[in-house]
């Protein structure tokens, strides 16, 4: 589509589409896309924020929505480990956001952002300043690199977590290609909660079929803080055991004591153990920029909010959802991409409602997550989470949801279809 057109069709100025690309813009730059009616501005990209922002309009189409997103695309996590095992590229799990400003009329803003003054009703973009008379904030998540002795960011680049799709998901995926046959891979996996409970297990899967197949010899540590395995533990296993016998090494109850990155090692209470490609996942917090806005009280590492709104206790009109939200405020459940973007739809709607006057209904809220095992076969969780009026929390029904009965081709093709139907839903 031509420029003009594109801005035709989309009523986007050029001071949007100007923003795109890797510009470096003055922290301090002056107000950009001043307001006219009534705006939400969401802050995050992700599948939390991209969602809500696309249900927003669907909602409300009167509405001026601008989502403010620091990448220039959207690379998903979910798929992402099989990338890593090497059945799929960077550019099956790669989007862009021009879609949500074509077909919804959403202003994007490919900014960081990096300041919050909830009295004026405005967020500091490295784009400069906007308005807004609600936010909605989806971070994602950050790691604690405090709780392990040796543990950096410059570490963090040797041992890449790969929890955030993206560099680090080829990095991991270039390093096992060289790895030298019969040397170890270790994977670490921190104490729940953290990003997609099932999601280190997946990636042990992807790695011991890579190594079967590439690395005679090589084995796969698993290193997990968890006293068993944290999701789908039974499917998971029985996979272990037919598949991958005598290559994973599970070892539960192992938190890091210590990393060194000079022997390449990795002590816990029981051992201290070498490898050739070192995959570390530290604990995990709510991304930089929920303390950044000061929403995470002191001494937290998640972000409070209400279970009927997502409505921050600590700031008026900013409302926070996704990965980054507090389990034990909240409600527990899985911190899942389907769960972010169940709750993008709830907090469109609780938005809408109470910029129009009226009480936001109580959110109902699912997940499913399927794991693959192999390069064909699947395994999945499903939950469904509704709002339980006497302790203000979200809780899980009990008779919706549970396990697959065991893994199959089918639940292989099925995973796949689940991931293009979320991807359109976020960003078609
Ligand atoms: C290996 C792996 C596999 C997974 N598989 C599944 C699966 O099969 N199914 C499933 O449901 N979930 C899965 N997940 C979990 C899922 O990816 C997350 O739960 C989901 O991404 C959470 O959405 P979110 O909106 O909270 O955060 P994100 O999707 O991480 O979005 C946060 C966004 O905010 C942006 N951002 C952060 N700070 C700023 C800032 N200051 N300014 C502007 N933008 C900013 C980021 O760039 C990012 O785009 C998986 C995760 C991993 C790591």
């Amino acid at each position: 589509m031509k420029r003009r057109e594109f801005i035709k069709q989309t009523g986007i100025g050029i001071g949007v589409l100007a923003l795109w690309g890797p510009q470096v813009f003055s922290a301090h730059a002056g107000e950009i896309l001043p307001k006219k009616g009534r705006r939400v501005v969401v802050a995050g990209g992700g599948f939390g924020g991209a969602t809500a922002a696309k249900y927003l309009k669907l909602i409300d189409p009167k509405l001026d929505v601008v989502l403010v997103e620091q990448r220039e695309r959207f690379i998903s996590c979910p798929v992402s480990n099989m990338v890593i095992g090497g059945f799929k590229e960077m550019k099956d799990i790669t989007m862009d956001y021009k879609v949500l400003a074509r077909k919804y009329g959403i202003k994007i803003v490919n900014a960081q952002m990096t300041g919050l003054d909830a009295t004026a009703h405005t967020i500091e973009t490295s784009a400069g300043k906007i308005a807004y008379d609600r936010l909605i904030v989806s971070p994602g998540i950050d790691f604690m690199y405090e709780n392990i002795p040796g543990m950096d960011p410059q570490a963090q680049a040797l041992f890449p977590h790969a929890m955030k799709a993206g560099d680090q998901t080829v990095q991991l995926r270039r390093e096992l290609v060289a790895l030298v046959p019969g040397q170890n891979v270790i994977i670490t996996i921190p104490e729940a909660p953290y990003r997609c409970p099932p999601g280190p297990y997946e990636r042990a899967c992807m790695i011991a079929h890579y190594l079967k197949q590439n690395k005679k010899g090589s084995r796969l540590i698993i290193l997990d803080a968890n006293e068993d395995v944290v999701s789908k533990g039974k499917l998971f296993k029985a996979a272990w055991k037919d598949y991958y016998e005598g290559i994973i090494d599970y070892r539960p109850d192992s938190t890091i004591k210590k990393v060194d990155v000079a022997t390449r090692s990795i002590v816990t209470v029981a051992a201290e153990v070498q490898g050739g490609v070192i995959n570390i996942i530290p604990d995990q917090k709510a991304g930089l920029l929920a303390f950044q806005s000061g929403l995470v009280p002191p001494k937290r590492r998640w972000v409070p909010v209400s279970a009927l709104s997502f409505e921050s206790p600590i700031h008026k009109d900013v409302h926070v959802i996704g990965d980054a939200t507090d389990g034990e405020v909240i409600g527990s459940m899985p911190k899942s991409g389907f769960v972010a973007s169940t709750m993008g739809k709830a907090v469109a709607a609780s938005v809408v409602a109470m910029m129009s006057g009226r009480e936001p209904l109580p959110p109902s809220l699912a997940n499913t997550c399927y794991s693959m095992v192999n390069e064909r076969e699947a395994i999945y969780v499903t939950g469904v989470f509704e709002f339980d009026a006497r302790t203000k929390k979200m809780a899980g029904v009990k008779a919706a949801g549970g396990v697959s009965p065991e893994r199959s081709e089918r639940l292989g093709i099925q995973a796949e279809d689940w991931a293009r139907s979320i991807w359109s839903d976020t960003l078609g």
